[in-house]
Parts: structure tokens; C-alpha cells; sequence
């Protein structure tokens, strides 16, 4: 199994911002990562992303409708994606679960959407501070795999990303313990619901990854790679953790 590190841009980024890409893939193909490489800029972004990487980094989206067309105004369909040069989408990031009230039912139509146009769905999972105080975090992941995860998931076309809510954006980051219980946990629940192949399916940590915790972090077990938001934007950082695997 190739780890992943998936770079996650939010809502950031203008034309300029793409010499961080034209520097990370001058410094990828200047020294191979043993990772593979996602970015996911804005929308706006992503053709002239495809056009400047040319396959060397892969591109994604950070959300899509699961419809193919019609009257959705402001949203995007994951053939959209597909065609503007994405082969990856992230769907059900927790920013889009408490703003946009997207359910565990609307995030498995998303990532069926993202099958339907050729997509990789990097399915987001995680659970608040106050379900952790709760001691709820195994049983709120449970939860959402079970609703947002569809049943014909498998390793070529899912990818999974556990991240903690509060540790999204805060510096702060679970210990090294809970997060391999957690991602243990995660495969253990993988496998019961889609089968034996499940243990191919890569299971990225997300929350404050950043150069100098990456390394700890991505050497757990059952760790097979990174979403991270803050620290990809500056082609540096990215580099460094991406440089970690
Ligand atoms: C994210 O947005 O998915 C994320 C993990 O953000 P950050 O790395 O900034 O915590």
C-alpha cells in the first residue's frame, strides 16, 4: 500500500498561489516521494492546476454535488471535477458537515458521485471535542463509516480520513496512542463492513499535521498518510511532510 499525502487548500488560493505547485513538483521530480501526492486547491483552481503539474502531483476537489447536472446553483459535480483534470474528491470534510449540514446519507451520495465520474472519495470522519470528553469518539466513528462509507467502497476507490474535529486548525492533535487505537479501530470496522480487502483501503490521519509533528504521526500503524489543511499551502511545509513518509 503507496501512504498518501493529501494536501487540503480550503478556501485559499488565487493564480499566484500556484507556483507552490510548479515548486513542489520541480522538488518532487528532483527527489521521487515515496508518498503519493494529492492537492486540493479550490475549484477555481484545479484546471490550471492540471495544466501546471501535469500528472505529477494529483489534483482533487474538495467537495461535489451527487448529481451529475442540473439546476444546483453554486455547486459542482464530480464529472465537472473529472474533467477539469481531478482524479481524486474529499467529500463529508467536517467544515462541510457542521456548516452545510451535509449528512452521513449525503456524503455517501457524494462519494458515489465521485465513483460514477472516475473519482477516488477521500471520505472524511471525526468526532468533536465534546464526544471525546464523552468518551463517544469510537462509537461516533462507527456511526459515520457506517452511514457515510457505501457498501461497495474498496481500496481503488475510497480513501479514508480520520480527523479528530478539534484538532482541525487548533495545533492540537490527539496523542500518539489514541490515534493509533483510533485508526486500528477504523480498519477493524473497515473490514467487517466490506470484506478482507478493506486492509488495502488507506486510512489518512488529518488535524495540525504539520513538518514537525509528521513524522511521529505517519509512522503509526495502521497510519497510511495525511490530510493536511494549514501546512500545505506553502510548498515548503508540504514538502517536509510529504518528505516524512
Ligand atoms: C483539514 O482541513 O482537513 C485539516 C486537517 O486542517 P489542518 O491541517 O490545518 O488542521
Amino acid at each position: 500500500m503507496r501512504p498518501l499525502v493529501a494536501g487540503n487548500w480550503k478556501m485559499n488560493g488565487l493564480a499566484a498561489s500556484l507556483k507552490e505547485l510548479n515548486a513542489l513538483k520541480a522538488q518532487l521530480e528532483a527527489g521521487p516521494a515515496a508518498a503519493e501526492v494529492l492537492v486540493c486547491p479550490p475549484f477555481t483552481l484545479i484546471a490550471q492546476a492540471a495544466w501546471h503539474v501535469k500528472g505529477a502531483i494529483a489534483l482533487g476537489g474538495q467537495d461535489c454535488h451527487a448529481k451529475p447536472s442540473g439546476a444546483h446553483t453554486g455547486d459542482i459535480a464530480a464529472e465537472m471535477l473529472k474533467d477539469a483534470g481531478a482524479t481524486y474528491v474529499i467529500v463529508g470534510h467536517s467544515e462541510r458537515r457542521h456548516s452545510h449540514g451535509e449528512t452521513d446519507a449525503a456524503v455517501a451520495a457524494k462519494a458515489e458521485a465521485a465513483w460514477r465520474a472516475g473519482l477516488t472519495a477521500v471520505i472524511c470522519i471525526g468526532e468533536t471535542e465534546d464526544q471525546r470528553c464523552a468518551g463517544d469518539a469510537h462509537d461516533v466513528c462507527r456511526y459515520q463509516i457506517d452511514g457515510s462509507v457505501p457498501a461497495a467502497a474498496t481500496w481503488a476507490n475510497t480513501v479514508l480520513a480520520y480527523e479528530p474535529v478539534w484538532a482541525i486548525g487548533t495545533g492540537r492533535t490527539p496523542t500518539s496512542d489514541e490515534i493509533a487505537q483510533m485508526h486500528a479501530h477504523i480498519r477493524q470496522l473497515l473490514v467487517g463492513r466490506l470484506g478482507a480487502g478493506a486492509r488495502e483501503l488507506r486510512i489518512l490521519y488529518g488535524g495540525s499535521v504539520k513538518p514537525d509533528n509528521a513524522r511521529d504521526i505517519l509512522h503509526l500503524p495502521e497510519v497510511n498518510g495525511a490530510l493536511v489543511g494549514g501546512a500545505s499551502l506553502k510548498s515548503d511545509d508540504f514538502l517536509r511532510i510529504i518528505r516524512a513518509v
